[in-house]
């Protein structure tokens, strides 16, 4: 049977995600792990741990039929290969930054300056949207470090916390691409590939939809039910069971992370009482 072979990062920021994310699917790759790829025990995938950057290139060449890979990466190398579907990890920013002090009042402070960054294809374009000429220079690591040795005015780095620019002396003006990782796919899968790429969809929906979403279960009157069911989201409709006590009721329902406090606020102004909130662990919707 035909197996699909997925590239992820070997090692580096995206790789704990990328296996966890596997496991969540259930797919197990615990065995027979070497240097450069995995069996999945339980699902036709095999597993080849890569450079993050050459993800792209090996999954437009089909060495590799999909790929996890940062949303910065795709854009820069700018590969024939199609984004399935961001993953809701690696989430970062691109972004602008210039010494600490320095007035930036928008992208045109950057007309005719020099930019260090790792990032030439996402940044030219960045530039030319804004209709900028700015000289960029090109360099592989420690971006950061370029303003201080006089090599840039301004960088343009991936930043999460922005630790690493504060302690080089520099503030974040700009964020001009937001990234997560994603799931990049050959644009030739054979259609047996293409279905065992829809069953590892599917399992991902499930995770991520179960991890946006919260169960929940409450105590409620009886005469404020009809508020409370009508506060409540829900799949369909929340499920509802007396309680013992007179003129009580239990409903169960299912919360979105997003919307979480201002339900449970309204909940308990509603006279909900014993709210309690449980992770789900898969979600079939
Ligand atoms: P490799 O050796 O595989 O080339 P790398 O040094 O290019 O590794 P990492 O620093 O591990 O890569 O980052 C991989 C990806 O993680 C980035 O391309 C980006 O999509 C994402 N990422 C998330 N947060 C950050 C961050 N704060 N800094 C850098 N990358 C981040
Ligand atoms: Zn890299």
């Amino acid at each position: 049977m035909e197996k699909l072979k997925l590239g992820i990062q070997k090692s580096g920021r995206l790789f704990d995600d990328s296996m966890k994310l596997l496991k969540e699917c259930g797919i197990d790759i615990s065995n027979g792990i070497n240097k450069l790829k995995a069996d999945a025990s339980n699902f036709p995938l095999e597993v080849y741990f890569l450079r993050d950057d050459d993800i792209p290139q090996y999954v437009e060449d089909a060495v590799a039929d999909i790929g996890f890979v940062g949303e910065n990466v795709v854009a820069e190398k700018n590969k024939k290969v199609t984004a399935v579907r961001g993953l809701g990890f690696g989430k970062c920013r691109l972004s602008v930054a210039v010494p600490k002090g320095v007035q930036y009042p928008n992208s045109s402070w950057l007309q005719g300056k020099k930019i260090a960054t790792s990032y030439p294809v996402v940044v030219a374009n960045f530039l030319q949207q804004q209709g900028i000429q700015a000289e960029i220079h090109e360099i592989s690591g420690s971006v950061e470090i370029a303003p201080g040795i006089g090599l840039a005015d301004a960088i343009v780095d991936l930043v999460s916390s922005g630790s690493t620019l504060f302690m080089n002396g520099l503030q974040e003006v700009e964020t001009i691409f937001t990234s997560e990782a994603a799931l990049i796919k050959n644009q030739q899968l054979t259609p047996e590939k293409e279905a065992i790429l829809q069953k590892l969809l599917f399992r991902i929906q499930a995770v991520k939809s179960a991890k946006n979403n919260k169960y929940i279960l409450l105590n409620a009157p009886n005469h404020s039910l009809d508020t409370i069911v009508s506060i409540l989201p829900g799949l369909k409709s929340p499920t509802v069971v007396p309680l013992a006590q007179e003129g009580w009721s239990s409903v169960h329902s299912m919360l979105n992370e997003n919307e979480f406090w201002d339900i449970i606020e309204q909940l308990k102004a509603a006279g909900a009482e014993g709210i309690l909130v449980l992770p789900i662990e898969k979600l079939i919707l």
